[in-house]
């Protein structure tokens, strides 16, 4: 079959080139691991993170699914427990990251969906996908329709760290991409308010041993952006930024 071809070749390939350096990497960080982030992104296949951050092995715990989504606590029961939380718990309490990253993307095929579904959330059936992204997705949508319907151009209020912790949004104020982008944008950041729901982390970020920040990617271009509370909208991440983002997002 088409396709399993690339991937014995892939490791072949790796076998036979990157193996022995790749094992020394592993044994280094087995006794001393010292991951920097905890990294939720989508499943996208042109979503190659440890390219695309330049990232290594130890540095980053990834989780990937359609959408970048971390389900609210809201929806945590041992009848609907998903993966993200428990992956938070391993990151960030067993492996002590101070770092929770989410990172969204232009032309997400995931938003794409629950763009076109948002006016059908109140049917609770559909295919897997359909329900991950009803189900999960519901709180962006909302944030959505009452940002448009106060005309799309105000500060969107989203919860941070805590009920206190609150930070104001302008989505795409020079109106560069496309409405499902910008809603795109807004589930990115409405998923660092889901995060913040987790009991699990709480503490943590009581005692500011947390950070939690949102990365968005523009594929076509190829160009980051990560979202400045100061600035209250996503900014390119750039040589001249990088000072500003760096205090920010500390
Ligand atoms: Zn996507």
């Amino acid at each position: 079959m088409p396709g399993l071809e690339k991937i014995l070749r892939g490791i072949l390939k790796y076998q036979a080139t990157l193996r022995p350096e790749m094992v020394h990497e592993f044994e280094k960080v087995k006794d001393n691991p010292e991951p920097v982030a905890v990294l939720f992104s989508c499943m996208d296949s042109r979503l190659v993170i440890s390219r695309l951050l330049q990232s290594s092995v130890g540095d980053m715990f990834s989780i990937r699914n359609a959408g970048n989504l971390v389900p609210h606590h809201d929806c945590l029961s041992y009848d609907s427990v998903t993966t993200e939380p428990g992956a938070l718990e391993l990151g960030c309490i067993v492996n002590k990251i101070r770092h929770i990253m989410v990172c969204g993307h232009t032309d997400c095929k995931a938003m794409n969906l629950l763009f076109s579904i948002k006016d059908k959330m109140a049917d609770h059936s559909g295919t897997p996908l359909v329900l991950w992204m009803k189900k999960h997705g519901q709180r962006t949508v909302d944030k959505y329709n009452a940002w448009k319907e106060g005309g799309g151009k105000s500060a969107i209020i989203f919860q941070a760290e805590s009920a206190d912790k609150l930070f104001e949004a302008y989505i795409d104020p020079e109106n560069q991409f496309a409405e499902v982008d910008k809603f795109s944008q807004i589930n990115t950041l409405q998923q660092l308010q889901n995060i913040a729901s987790h009991p699990i982390i709480h503490d943590k970020i009581a005692n500011d041993e947390v950070r939690l920040n949102a990365l968005w990617f523009d594929i076509y271009k190829g160009n980051f952006f990560m979202f400045s509370r100061s600035r209250k909208q996503f900014i390119p991440v750039t040589e001249e930024s990088y000072d500003h983002l760096f205090e920010d997002g500390k």
